[in-house]
Formats: structure tokens, sequence, C-alpha cells
């Protein structure tokens, strides 16, 4: 898996207000922490993936801030 530039995950919500999740390394282990509320937990496995379903869970924001033009989802 490609760890590049795969420090953070932003996802923007549906007000358009962006929500980001900061994964960090400390050797063998990975926190991930969200800057928007505080949450954090270690994920050995997969943070993005929990880094993504913090972010659609708990900030209903599931856009992703980098991707293309931003499409708001039927509310
Ligand atoms: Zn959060």
């Amino acid at each position: 898996m490609p760890e590049m530039d795969a420090s953070r995950v932003s996802r923007r919500d549906g007000d358009g207000r962006e929500h980001t999740v900061r994964v960090q390394r400390t050797g063998a282990r990975r926190v991930i922490e969200c800057e928007t509320c505080g949450w954090h937990r270690p994920a050995q496995f997969l943070p993005w993936l929990k880094a993504e379903e913090h972010l659609a869970q708990t900030h209903r924001a599931t856009v992703d801030a980098a991707g293309e033009a931003q499409e708001q989802p039927e509310r």
C-alpha cells in the first residue's frame, strides 16, 4: 500500500466545512487524530479507513476535499 502523502485525510461536510484527520506514526504504531474534535485512537491497520469512518459518522463529512468539483449529496 502506498504511504506517501497519506498522512492526513480531509473530507468536507454538507456545509462545505473541511475536517481533517491526521495519521501519525510513532515507530510501528499509528495513531489517528481528528483536528476538528480531538478524537483520537490507535489504528494499526488501515488508519485511513478508520479516519474516513470517523469523518463520515461524527462530522457527516464524506466529500473528498482534494477530489474533483464539489458534489452535494441530496438531502
Ligand atoms: Zn472529529
